[in-house]
């Protein structure tokens, strides 16, 4: 079922314990070790642990401060922590869970507990990434939902302001889609979606470019890096790709196949400003790019 092997970080002073959990798990996961904290915290910041097996008593920085940090950064607050410890008190156990360790293992290691536990935690990790990316998706196309968009905006409106860079969005809207559901029912409506959706991800195909649904018929992408004059390129090959697609709409007063309308903004952004404004103007571009007629692309300076 797995794709790859999980990957666990071994963190313990004493080189032995580090060996001795090596063998134990070396043959189901991809096991890697540290043998202290700092130089643990860095290998968990480079990403792609899936669990954290880490010792209480070390030198320098202990499990309970390496616990803390982790649990406090951004990058490795979703890796699950295993404390090891030879000290078996309650307080401890409780010390360690209230730092949002998920579980505890004592010295000297009982073999087939020390798998049960990680084999458990490393399932319900699988399981929550895969929650997790499927809550960012939306449930009919498999492009980025809503949500994910608008959290994505944030974060690239805010290093947009750092770079001093651009940052350019798409938003779009099939025209006359209420007549294409009339027509040829919601099943082919739905279809119909699925098939723009997936238009739209091969024509934005750039690293950091963003597909999203934003609504019923409307979709969103959002482009890093582009200016005004690029943005507007994209849009442009949006647009016939679409036609490209050739869906018959016949009930369309606009062409023979189904179309798009596509309002363009693009700036730099300034703390001043916010991300609402770059929405807000290409929806103002949407709506002339309507009533001036649908299947065309409107993009208006400022
Ligand atoms: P315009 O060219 O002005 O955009 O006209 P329109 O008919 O596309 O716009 P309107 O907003 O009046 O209608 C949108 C339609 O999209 C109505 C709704 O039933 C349909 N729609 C929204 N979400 C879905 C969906 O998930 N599946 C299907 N099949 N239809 C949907
Ligand atoms: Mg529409
Ligand atoms: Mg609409």
């Amino acid at each position: 079922m797995m794709a790859k092997k999980a990957e666990i970080l071994i963190v313990d002073d004493v080189s032995e314990n580090i060996m001795i959990l090596g063998d134990l798990l070396g043959g189901d996961y991809e096991t890697r070790f540290a043998l202290n904290g700092k130089d643990a915290l860095e290998m968990a910041v480079g990403g792609g642990f899936d669990l954290i097996l880490l010792d209480v008593m070390m030198p320098g920085l202990d499990g309970y401060e390496v616990c803390r940090r982790l649990k406090s950064d951004e990058r490795t607050l979703d890796i699950p922590v295993i404390f090891v410890t030879a000290r078996d008190e309650v307080e401890d156990e409780a010390h360690g869970l209230s730092l949002g360790a998920v579980d505890y293992i004592t010295k000297p290691f009982n073999a087939p507990i020390v798998r049960a536990r990680v084999k458990t935690h490393v399932e319900l990790k699988y399981k929550s990434d895969l929650l997790a990316r499927m809550a960012q998706l939306d449930g009919l196309t498999g492009v980025a939902n809503r949500r994910h968009f608008d959290e994505i905006l944030d974060r690239e409106w805010k290093r947009a302001v750092r770079a001093k860079s651009w940052l350019s969005l798409l938003l779009l809207d099939i025209d006359h889609f209420k007549r294409f559901n009339d027509l040829y029912g919601h099943p082919m409506g739905d279809a119909c979606l699925k098939r723009v959706a997936s238009c739209l991800e091969a024509t934005s195909s750039r690293a950091g470019d963003l597909v999203a649904r934003y609504g019923g018929e409307e979709f969103v992408i959002l482009l890093p890096g582009n200016d005004a004059v690029g943005a507007e390129k994209v849009a442009e090959q949006v647009r016939q790709g679409v036609r490209d697609l050739a869906i018959e709409h016949a009930g369309s007063p606009v062409a023979t196949m189904v179309t798009v309308s596509i309002g363009v903004s693009a700036l730099i952004p300034t703390e001043e400003r916010s991300s609402s404004r770059l929405v807000a103007k290409a929806d103002e571009c949407l709506y002339e790019a309507k009533e001036q007629g649908r299947d065309r692309i409107r993009y208006k300076d400022g």
